[in-house]
């Protein structure tokens, strides 16, 4: 692996951007966060990476998205973490709450070697937390069936559906990909759930036309095994290609969300707001923004 740019505050996120492979056209990108309120990585410590070499999904709001050129092996992907960990000096046994998130580049499920490098994280670091950001991708089936095997070697693990919206025509519109229906994802989600443990998260990035019932949600989604986490549409390039109404400013944000998570919480679900930090923005610390920019300052 080849760093090519390391960018942010170490206060707050650490963008990376690397090539693989001895090829200057395959690249990477992952980030080293913690949380500003904490600012101390042995209290919170989470390493987003990326699990392909772009992403055949293409969602209307991801810089991650086109120029797809295969799957990230298991060592390519524990790679990253390595990266980060060496860069800060700190042991990641030795944190209070240790986070890898395999949500920055690609579909991890659509990615067998995924589960390798699962398996093989549960060993290294005795707390390690794994998140899994996914789309559901209906081919997967396979593969999220073995997730509830590899599930059992942590002792605490984070799966996250981005649903985006419940109306299924428009979630083909903003994640055009084949994926499991709503009620597949709430049948997968549930069995996924441990007594006791952390509910699967049902991820929505909000826009004003992408519909968002929550009477509807409820009715297919039960708030015993599923929680909600709404997040602002983030400032991408791509976001701004398709039209999206692109959030940048704190108040406006946390108003429109507020709406929203009344309407859920009176329906029984525990609601995540997550507006992150404006900083992360400008950071570029939001998904396939830091690969994208690193190739058109390249090209110019
Ligand atoms: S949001 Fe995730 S699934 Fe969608 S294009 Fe970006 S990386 Fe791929």
């Amino acid at each position: 692996m080849n760093i090519l740019q390391v960018t942010g505050k170490p206060e707050l996120a650490r963008v990376y951007v690397a090539s693989l492979r001895n090829d200057p056209t395959n690249l990477v990108e992952f980030v080293d966060a913690c949380s500003p309120a904490l600012g101390d990585r042995l209290k919170k410590w989470v390493i987003i990476i990326s699990s392909q070499l772009g992403c055949p999904v293409n969602c209307l709001m991801c810089d991650a998205g086109g120029g797809f050129r295969g799957n990230l092996s298991s060592a390519e992907m524990l790679g990253q973490i390595k990266v980060v960990i060496d860069g800060n000096g700190l042991d990641p046994n030795a944190c209070a709450k240790f986070k890898v998130q395999f949500a920055r580049m690609g579909e991890p499920a659509l990615n067998p070697q995924v589960a390798t490098a699962l398996r093989e994280l549960s060993g290294l670091y005795s707390g390690v937390i794994p998140c899994i950001a996914t789309i559901g991708p209906k081919e997967s089936r396979h593969w999220f069936s073995e997730l509830l095997t590899v599930r059992d070697l942590f002792h605490d693990f984070q799966l996250q559906f981005s649903v985006n919206s419940t109306d299924e025509v428009w979630r083909d519109v903003i994640m055009p990909y084949p994926k499991m229906s709503l009620g597949q994802l709430a049948d997968y989600g549930q069995s996924f759930y441990r007594p006791g443990q952390r509910k699967a998260v049902l991820n929505f990035a909000l826009q004003p036309g992408w519909p968002l019932d929550a009477v509807g949600l409820r009715r297919k989604f039960d708030p015993k095994y599923f929680a909600v986490k709404l997040t602002p549409t983030n400032p991408t390039a791509t976001g701004r290609e398709n039209g999206l109404e692109l959030n940048e400013d704190l108040g406006a944000i946390t108003g429109k969300m507020e709406e929203k998570a009344r309407d859920l919480e009176q329906q029984g679900f525990l609601v995540i707001r997550s507006i992150g930090e404006l900083e992360e923005n400008r950071i570029g610390s939001n998904c396939g923004q830091a690969v994208k920019s690193f190739v058109d300052r390249m090209a110019v």
